[in-house]
This record gives structure tokens, sequence and C-alpha cells, in this order.
């Protein structure tokens, strides 16, 4: 059954046209969804009343069920788990600073690149989301969030996936979410973070649309890297810098640097210097994160000290810095730590946690774990 979120304003018009409605009917339905946010046909009083039975045949309104959820302590972080109409799991956090209301979205069910200190890479890639699954996690927490007389202002997609890895469809889904007739949110304000696709930047540089960018980069040298993440042996760190720096040429936009600082692994002041070095005449900003635990990888965050005086090295040369602050580490929210709730305490997978878990043919394929 099609899925009212994987369409685009262009698909409503062709369907409304298939109906032998008028085009602006197909405005109405995107109004209902996106402005509204109603959740079932009945709700689109607006139409006529064959067309609603028509949305109610063809489609589905929602593929999202919340088989678990959480809140921090501090209840300013909430994650919700999703699963999926074919088993595939996914997680959502909601994230509540002064002023934002910010919503870190997953792209994938796992993720295929394994970086060897998140749990999402230690599930390997169970599959896509389509553009539809990715928008619902946005509607799911707006809803909530307007009982509440708040909106959702900013989306980083730095869930459960790789958004460049499941191009397309990330894609849709932020220019539907981004739409001036829909949902409205602005460009600026959703964040897509990669672990660094050069080919897939270019391309970014070249739709036109100003949503922020964050490449994680974790170490600056090719040796280092490639230890850190799988990725890195395919694409050399001259290639990636070299996408960055297009994508700056072409969009104007400044470029933030993510660095999950593993004590003794990356936090060295070495590192620093070679940082400076690749990023020197870029406008960058540097997110240093303190590690985040994650079953089944040794690493040690580093101590406050040490970060301290990488980032001392980052501004003296000139190059902004902030140590992001954690959230929700207790709910296993944080950064890295998103795993469907399927990695045990030693790192490895378990099934059936909630909802009706993955069949055994389905596995992800390239398990760390
Ligand atoms: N795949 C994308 C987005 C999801 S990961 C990417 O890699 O950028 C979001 C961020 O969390 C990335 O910067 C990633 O490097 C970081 N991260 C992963 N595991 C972490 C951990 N255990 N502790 C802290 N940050 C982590
Ligand atoms: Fe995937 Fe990002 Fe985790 Fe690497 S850090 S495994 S790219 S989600």
């Amino acid at each position: 059954m099609a899925f009212v979120y994987d369409l685009d304003l262009a698909e409503w018009e062709a369907w409304v046209q298939e109906q032998g409605e008028p085009r602006y009917r197909a405005r109405q339905i995107w109004e209902g969804l996106y402005r509204h946010l109603w959740a079932e046909p009945e709700a689109f009083t607006t139409l006529p009343k064959a067309l609603r039975s028509r949305l109610a045949e063809t489609f589905s309104f929602s593929r999202l069920t919340p088989t678990g959820e959480r809140f921090s302590q501090d209840g300013e972080t909430h994650k919700t788990l999703f699963t999926l109409p074919d088993g595939a799991v996914i997680e959502t956090v909601r994230m509540r600073y002064v002023r934002r209301r910010t919503l870190c979205i997953s792209s994938q069910s796992g993720c295929a690149m394994g970086c060897v200190f998140c749990a999402t890479g230690r599930l390997g890639l169970f599959r896509n989301l389509t553009a539809g699954e990715i928008v619902e996690q946005v509607i799911y927490y707006a809803r909530l969030l307007r009982q509440q007389g708040e909106r959702v202002t900013n989306i980083v997609v730095m869930g459960m996936g790789e958004p460049l890895h499941n191009y397309d469809a990330v894609m849709k889904a932020l220019r539907i979410l981004n739409h001036p007739q829909g949902f409205r949110l602005g460009a600026r304000r959703i964040t897509i973070s990669t672990v660094g696709l050069p080919h897939r930047i270019r391309q970014l540089a070249r739709e036109g649309k100003q949503f922020r960018l964050a490449v994680s980069l974790h170490a600056a040298t090719d040796d280092l890297r490639r230890q850190l993440i799988p990725l890195a042996r395919r694409y050399t760190l001259a290639e990636l810098m070299d996408a960055c720096r297009e994508y700056v040429a072409r969009t104007g936009r400044r470029i933030t640097f993510e660095w999950t600082m593993i004590d003794g692994v990356n936090d060295s002041e070495d590192q620093a210097r070679a940082l400076v070095a690749l990023v020197r005449g870029l406008p960058a900003h540097v997110n240093l994160i303190p590690l985040n635990p994650v079953p089944g990888y040794a690493g040690r965050p580093s101590p406050r000290s040490r970060i301290a005086r990488f980032a001392a090295v980052l501004e003296e040369a000139g190059i902004p810095c902030t140590v992001r602050v954690r959230r929700g580490i207790d709910i296993q929210a944080g950064c890295g730590q998103l795993a469907g709730e399927r990695l045990a305490a030693d790192g490895k997978l378990r099934f059936q946690v909630h909802g009706p878990g993955l069949p055994p043919t389905a596995a992800p394929s390239g398990t760390a774990g």
C-alpha cells in the first residue's frame, strides 16, 4: 500500500488528476498532512467524500509504530523506538534546549559504514528508509510537541544510518519538510551529518538548498582514520577535503567537522595540528564530542584536560570549536548510541526486544558485533 508521506506535492497533483479531480485538491491534501498534521483520511473534510474514500483505500497513513520510549532523567531528552511493518527498527530523539526543539532523526535502519565506536555501525545495515519513513518521524514528534503548544524548530539527520548512503530518499524527505506550503521548516534549520562520501557531498553542493553540512572526521591522518572508519579505506582525506572545498565554494556555507574524542586514540595535540592543516582556508567549525559509551567498544572518552588542550590548538589557529554537551546518555540516546535497543551489554546483537523483531533470515548484513 502506498504511504502518504512518500509523495511530494507534484506526485499528489498527479494522483488527484488520475482520480479526475482538479489539481488544487493536491494542495488541500498537502496542507492537511503538513500544516494540520491530520492523521487519518476521515479528517480531510476539505475533500469531497469520494476522494476521501479513494485516499483511504489507496494510502496508509502511518508506518511507524512506537514500540519503546525512554525519557532522560533530566526530562530534556525523549527517545522513541519505532518498528516498521517489516520488523525494521529505528530510533528518533527529541532534545529540548532553551529555545530549540531539535529532533535527531534516522535515515536508515542500522548502518553499513561500521565505524568501530558507533552502536549503529555494529548492527550493520538492515535497510534504507523511504522518504516517508523519514518524514513520519518528524510528524510524530510535531504532533506531540503541538499538544504542548510547541513546534519542531530544528532537525539533525544524525540518528541511525548514513544519510548520504540513502541520498535520494533523504533529499526527498528534507524537501518535503522544507516545503513552503507544507511543514515549512527552514533549510538552515536542517543539518545533514555524514561520515564523508565525497561524490555525494559534491552532489549535495549542487542541490541549491541551504541545508547545513556536518562531516564526521575523527582523525586528520589517513592511517588513523582507517582504523576508526572502514569507509576511509576507500576514500582518502585528500579526496574528502576536496569535496568539502567544492561544497563551500558552491554554497558559501560553513562546514561543521565532528570529532569524537577517544582517550589516547585521536585526542593528541599532533592530531589537532594535523586537523588545523587540513581545514586551513575553509570556513569551518569543529565540534568535539566526548565518546559516548557503546557496548562492545573498549575506548573511553577523553578526559576534560585533553579535550581542553586539543581545543586550545584549534583556537590558537583561529578555528572556532565547541565541545558538544552530551545529552540523553542515560537512555542511550547520545551520538552513536542508537542501536534500536538491539545491542546487548557485551556488544553482541540481540533480537526480539521490542515488537516482532527481525526474522533470522533477515539479519542485518555486515554485522560487526
Ligand atoms: N552517519 C552519520 C550520522 C549519524 S552518526 C555520521 O557518521 O556522521 C552522528 C554522529 O555521532 C557522528 O558524528 C558520529 O561520528 C558520532 N558518533 C558515533 N558514535 C559515537 C560515540 N560512541 N560517541 C560519540 N559520538 C559518536
Ligand atoms: Fe554509520 Fe555514522 Fe555510526 Fe559511522 S558513525 S557507523 S556512519 S551511523
